[in-house]
């Protein structure tokens, strides 16, 4: 199985997948267009979701970083007149300065995430998208900005126009991500039901990536991100809106169309044409057994179809 995904939509489902098949057989595809520059770190946030949700170490109430974390550094920072608008819990610093010091010594992202899996014990392989830089920056009514001064000190709120994934174009596929793609043996290549505009998107946009999903002889299955014609956390539905489009699964159908195969929605949504195969389930995933029921529900999906 392979999951492109984002962060924590995506993180759940990859979650899901893992329990339910044997270790090793699933592999996550991740975007890395979120990933920045900060206080001379390099972070990748949806590469750090993914690894701490494997390894049982999220921070589940907060929904983003590691669990038991402490804030001696940012209390640190503060006094000193450092940035607080990113915050950066002790535990989580750990992974980014050793990220920042093996990529300065000239190894890639890649060979670090697996690296940092490996010492967690994950077996899920995590790849990110690319070695290369991809940054994602939102266009609004207040200008351009990194995804992170949009995401993060801005909380979504300047009305989007539209987004742009600089370098993307250029960008090659990590090791590993075209052959997890289109190998035989792969079962089905599953859209995560993460932002598509921001998390699955710079996915897309790399060229790549893109030939890959359409040489595959896996079916394509996406899961839709909304849940009761809304999105359940972050700026999915505030986008849809923005840019013109219904809160809804036609529009999650119609954004992927011709790449995927099929579409996973929520059991809540009406029934409508959504010009690829469909199947409903309850996809609010909450707890595990949650995470498995829809990981069953995408694999049975996926299992009805022929490329
Ligand atoms: P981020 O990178 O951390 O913002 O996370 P993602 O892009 O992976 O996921 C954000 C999307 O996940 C949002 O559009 C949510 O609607 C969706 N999402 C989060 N939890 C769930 C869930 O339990 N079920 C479904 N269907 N979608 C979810």
């Amino acid at each position: 199985m392979v999951v492109l995904t984002g962060g924590v939509g995506g993180a759940k489902l990859v979650l899901g997948l893992a329990a339910m098949l044997p270790p090793g057989d699933v592999t996550a595809i991740v975007n890395t267009g979120d990933d920045f520059h900060h206080l001379g770190l390099s972070i990748s946030p949806d590469i750090d979701t993914l690894l701490y949700t494997l390894a049982g170490k999220a921070n589940r109430e907060q929904g983003w970083g590691r669990d038991d974390e402490s804030w001696t550094f940012m209390a640190a920072l503060a006094e000193l007149g450092g940035p607080s608008w990113f915050r950066l819990g002790d535990g989580d610093l750990a992974l980014h300065v050793v990220r920042t010091a093996a990529l300065a010594a000239g190894a890639t992202l890649s060979a670090v995430t697996v690296d940092v899996a490996r010492r967690w014990g994950i077996t899920t392989q995590v790849v990110p998208m690319s070695d290369d830089a991809v940054a994602t920056e939102v266009l609004t009514a207040a200008g351009t900005l990194p995804f992170q001064r949009y995401f993060v000190e801005r909380r979504c709120e300047p009305v989007a126009t539209g987004v742009v994934f600089r370098g993307a174009a250029d960008a090659r596929p990590a090791p590993g991500v075209v052959a997890a793609i289109t190998a035989a043996d792969t079962r089905a290549v599953v859209i995560a039901p993460s932002n598509p505009y921001l998390s699955v998107d710079p996915l897309l946009a790399v060229p790549g990536i893109r030939a890959a999903l359409s040489a595959a002889t896996a079916p394509v299955v996406a899961v839709s991100p909304i849940v009761d014609g809304r999105a359940v956390k972050g700026p999915t539905a505030k986008l849809m809106r923005e840019f013109g489009f219904a809160v809804d699964e036609r529009t999650i159908a119609d954004h992927y169309a011709g790449v995927i195969d099929g579409l996973l929605v929520d059991a809540r949504a009406p029934a409508a044409d959504f010009g690829v195969a469909s199947a409903a389930v309850d996809t609010l995933m909450n707890d595990l057994d949650d995470k498995i029921r829809v990981a069953h529900a995408v694999l049975a999906l996926a299992d009805g179809l022929r490329r």
